[in-house]
């Protein structure tokens, strides 16, 4: 017996169902970003029973499977035409549909999920539970229902509006064809040893597979799946060919030239510096320099007026400035919790960015968006905010045009690649030092914040959001600072 979601990661890979089910201890734990996505499905999955109220709701209870399905068959016979959750084992697979609605003779399914889109495995899921459902219910149309990434929040939440719904019943009984043989075929399996299965590109398609530290664990650190830009299925073209660490690829090998420094850099250890692609960077920047970065959150269902499902939404910013007397100042903000946090931050951003200076920021596409984002939102401010976008200037140019590269980098441009290889061992420039460690963290944190009560607690988090923030226009200031200096020993040497 499968459950639906076993069915289903059974045709990512057998191996991961067959380790799932043999060894599933060496399972990943889910980290906090999957904790928070599930949370996230609940929540979606319960404001989407508002569309069929007057539902029954069976109870999950993972150690009284049978108890679900007696349930199940009971409200059935008992005449209730709306039942949330409702149970089922039939054909080899167990499974349970998020809402069941009686429809004349038949039963219509409806499958909740989280995304603002179909995607290709809500069909097989939903091929796999029709195939099993049909067997006891005479079933009319299935569906997805998703959230409506443009439905704009104003004032009480609209349930009708925030979701669609998308019948794909054609698409399920053209697919439902296969899955009788793809059960046997899992079965089959799961009868036999551990499968020989390589890693590639289905370790990550659909979902990213939580046994990776078991079957990746012959991939060193450094390896050719670090290679700048290449696509996957040349990475694990070489990987299959016995090519896995920078030294093995022959010189024959074509690489871009990115990819090529990178292992020329890997084996001699030293950084590659071309100061006249620093100096060009440098020579467009007008003090005083604004080193600026915000912090966003997207939430699924939307809290605030002008939210939209999964808008990014800034709620905090920190910016050093940096004068070229080389006096260093820094200002912040973060809005607050329980309220929408564009207003404030907008006022105090125009404020704060001054009428003049480079604005810097390390892959400014992500701020440039963002505001002109909230320029398109906030028209009273739109000239004000429109009028910062031609002063930004972007650090990771320098970088990416290789008028610095170093080894350490392993590839990736990223300002938490850059700054550990440029400032190894220094505490005060180190992530894994803070409380909140990267943006995603950040995301989360914030987003999960209104739901504290503890004021202590909050007052402890809020700074953490403050110093991780705080992080990240310090280490361009460094950056910045350090670029200029290897420039100058270059000229000067
Ligand atoms: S890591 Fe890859 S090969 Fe291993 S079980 Fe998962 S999907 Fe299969």
């Amino acid at each position: 017996m499968l459950s639906k979601s076993q069915y289903v990661r059974g045709l990512q890979c057998h191996k991961s169902l067959w380790l799932l089910k043999n060894r599933p201890q060496l399972r990943e734990k889910p980290d906090a970003a999957q904790q928070s996505l599930f949370n996230t499905g609940n929540t979606v999955g319960d404001l989407a029973c508002q569309l069929f109220p007057g539902g029954v709701e069976i109870e999950f209870d993972p150690k009284n499977f049978d108890g679900m399905i007696e349930q199940t068959r009971q409200l059935i016979e008992d005449g209730v035409e709306v039942i949330y959750e409702a149970a089922f084992k039939q054909r080899g697979i167990f499974a349970m549909a998020d809402i069941l609605v009686k429809n004349g003779d038949v039963w219509d399914v409806y499958e909740v999920k989280a995304s603002t889109s179909v995607k290709d495995y809500h069909r097989k899921d939903a091929a796999v539970q029709w195939y099993s459902l049909s067997e006891v219910l005479t079933l009319g149309r299935i569906h997805i229902v998703h959230l409506n990434n443009k439905y704009l929040r104003h004032g009480e939440l609209d349930v009708q509006h925030l979701f669609r719904i998308e019948d794909i019943t054609e698409n399920v009984l053209t697919l439902v064809e296969d899955v009788p043989e793809y059960l046997a075929g899992m079965e089959a399996m799961l009868k036999a040893d551990e499968p020989q299965m390589a890693i590639g590109s289905h370790c990550g398609d659909p979902h990213s597979c939580d046994f990776k530290n078991h079957c990746w664990s012959d991939v060193p650190a450094v390896s050719v799946f670090n290679l700048n830009r290449m696509n996957a299925a040349k990475k694990f073209n070489l990987y299959h060919r016995g090519i896995v660490q920078y030294a093995d690829i022959p010189p024959t090998e074509s690489l871009s030239r990115v990819q090529r420094i990178q292992v020329e850099t890997a084996s001699t250890g030293q950084p590659l510096i071309q100061p006249h692609i620093i100096q060009g960077f440098m020579a467009d920047l007008v003090y005083p320099l604004y080193f600026f970065d915000f912090e966003t959150f997207m939430e699924a269902i939307p809290r605030f007026d002008g939210q939209k499902p999964y808008m990014q939404m800034p709620f905090q910013y920190s910016l050093h400035i940096l004068h070229q007397n080389g006096e260093l100042e820094h200002k912040e903000y973060l809005g607050d919790e329980h309220s929408d946090p564009r207003p404030g931050l907008v006022v105090q951003m125009i404020q704060d960015l001054g009428e003049q200076g480079s604005i810097i920021a390390f892959n400014q596409s992500f701020e440039i968006s963002r505001i002109k984002d909230l320029a398109r939102d906030f028209e009273a401010y739109q000239p004000g905010l429109l009028k910062l976008v031609p002063r930004f200037k972007d650090l990771i140019v320098p970088f990416r045009k290789l008028g610095y590269y170093h080894p350490d980098f392993n590839g990736s441009f990223s300002i938490k690649s850059v700054l550990p290889a440029m400032f190894p061992n220094d505490p005060e420039l180190d992530y894994k030092q803070l409380q909140v460690q990267n943006g995603g963290m950040a995301m989360d944190t914030f987003a999960n914040l209104h739901r504290l009560k503890d004021p202590n607690q909050r007052d402890r988090i809020r700074q953490a959001l403050l110093d991780y923030c705080r992080l990240d226009t310090l280490a361009m200031v460094k950056i910045y600072q350090r670029l200029k200096e290897v420039v100058n020993m270059k000229t000067n040497s």
